[in-house]
């Protein structure tokens, strides 16, 4: 039997709070009880965001907690080409677009439409469905708004890739999606729409790198906070589409702060430096997460 992998995946946009922490250690802990390798990913395909120090604090803050993981660690922004050679492969089989409607075209599009009534369909996380404009535009369109140098990313053709796929998807959950899902869940990338699989700036998005990187790094589970259990749908779908084995999944709970939401870099949620600096140590870490 092959050893099994795990892996732990974090963006480097901000110092890691308590949920990486925990996060992470379960992750590792679980990868402990089932014999398997252990890796960490750096994932900064947002290359304005992403900073090096960041970086640092992330491989300072789990040698702290007592993580250990292999080298070399793969980091998504020297991977462009493999995004690009299966960007070009789903382009090829016609399951990609480009897209050049701006976020403010595509909102005013949407409101447009709510004014006859009906709510626009929004994604699971609650942004709304792209509008059909770009996935309708001729080649001929296409072809000469890329000559005149127009900014574009790319979407997943989502009825098409659907067809492709053929029949119906599912994932094996160890853990549990919000309202409870477990086991076989089965897919519905249909309540993403039209994703986006390359942005405007980089031959890729989360979705596909994190798909392509589970299969290149032979990642049989993915450990992961519940808020990406949706987006599974979406990763299941192109690792048909791709020709990847899927991993196993298993979702995990959120920490939240007092007020009941989930912790977040961007509010500057309890970071694992300031603890340590406080005279925290792993122990009491482990403890404050539940672990
Ligand atoms: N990089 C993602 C994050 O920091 C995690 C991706 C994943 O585990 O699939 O939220």
């Amino acid at each position: 039997m092959t050893q099994p992998v795990f892996r732990f995946a974090p963006s480097p946009n901000g110092p890691l709070h308590l949920g990486h922490a925990y996060s992470a250690m379960l992750n590792h802990d679980m990868a402990a009880d089932a014999g398997a390798r252990f890796l960490l990913r750096i994932e900064d395909i947002d290359t304005g965001r992403s900073q090096p120090e960041f970086e640092r604090a992330i491989f300072h803050d789990l040698a702290w907690l007592g993580l250990d993981w292999e080298e070399p660690v793969r980091r998504q922004s020297e991977h462009f080409d493999d995004y690009r050679s299966a960007l070009d492969a789903l382009i090829d089989e016609e399951l990609a677009y480009p897209a050049f409607m701006s976020r403010g075209e595509a909102r005013a599009f949407v409101a447009e439409a709510e004014q006859d009534g009906a709510p626009w369909p929004r994604d699971p996380d609650g942004a709304p469905h792209a509008p059909p404009l770009d996935r309708e535009r001729s080649s001929s369109e296409r072809r000469q708004r890329m000559a005149d140098g127009e900014p574009y990313a790319w979407r997943l053709d989502m009825a098409a890739a659907l067809s492709r796929s053929g029949g119906k998807l599912d994932w094996l959950e160890s853990g549990a999606g919000p309202d409870g899902e477990a086991g076989a869940v089965p897919t519905d990338p249909a309540r993403w729409g039209d994703v986006v699989i390359a942005r405007k700036d980089v031959p890729t998005s989360y979705h596909l790198s994190v798909v392509i990187d589970d299969a290149l790094q032979g990642i049989t589970h993915v450990v992961r906070g519940r808020d990406l259990f949706h987006a599974t749908s979406v990763h299941r779908l192109l690792q048909e589409l791709l020709g990847f084995a899927p991993p196993a999944y298993h979702h995990h709970r959120l920490l939240l702060d007092e007020t009941g939401r989930k912790l977040s870099k961007s509010k500057g949620d309890g970071g694992l430096s300031a603890l340590r600096l406080a005279g925290a140590t792993p122990a009491d870490v482990r403890r404050m997460v539940g672990l």
